[in-house]
């Protein structure tokens, strides 16, 4: 695979799609079998998390809700410490087994965030499934129950993820040259 260019960058093919959708898979595994006969409600991050919530939800096999919220906490290629609110969450929280369903996980600042306001509205239990973390950025301690890869502190592109709204519709991951 060749590099793409993104605005005025430069990335290179990183993750392959084959090699996501297997984790893909993997994780929708564990998620069915830990979810027999739960009602989870799963709570996607919108906007990156749109592909990654597509494919797994579409393998998932128990009965769930599927809701969408936003958030935005970084601009361009470096991440800001201020979180804006949760926008757009309707359903009742209460009680309820939440899953969140995030692209990466950086710095963990903004899931972090997102678990206290669901253990705020008294979520019974908050489980986190996100596609690709950065262990060597992480500076939070949640535990992240389903995990797609590990991968190193760089800033990467495409599979939902954007560099300035560019770039987020390419199946595979590309890494920033
Ligand atoms: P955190 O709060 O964990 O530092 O950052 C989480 C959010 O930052 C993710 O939802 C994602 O939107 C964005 N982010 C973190 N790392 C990257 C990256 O390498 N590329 C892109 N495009 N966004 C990232």
């Amino acid at each position: 695979m060749k590099k793409i260019k993104v605005k005025d960058k430069e990335f290179i093919p990183f993750v392959s799609e084959h090699k996501i959708q297997r984790a893909v898979k993997q994780i929708s595994q564990q998620v069915n079998q830990d979810m027999a006969g739960k009602v989870p409600l799963f709570l996607v991050i919108l906007n990156g998390a749109f592909i990654f919530a597509s494919d797994l939800l579409r393998k998932i096999t128990v009965d769930c809700d599927i809701t969408f919220v936003k958030l935005a906490s970084y601009e361009g290629t470096s991440t800001t410490s201020t979180v804006k609110e949760l926008i757009g969450l309707g359903e009742v929280v209460k009680d309820r087994t939440v899953i969140i369903v995030e692209d990466i996980v950086d710095t963990g600042i903004t899931i972090d965030h997102v678990i206290q306001m669901l253990k705020k509205m008294e979520a019974s239990d908050v489980k986190v499934a996100a596609m690709f973390f950065k262990p060597d950025a992480f500076q939070r301690d949640f535990h992240i129950h389903y995990k797609g890869m590990d991968i190193p502190p760089d800033f990467v592109v495409g599979y939902g993820l954007d560099y300035d709204g560019f770039g987020r519709n390419h199946p595979c991951l590309f890494r920033l040259v």
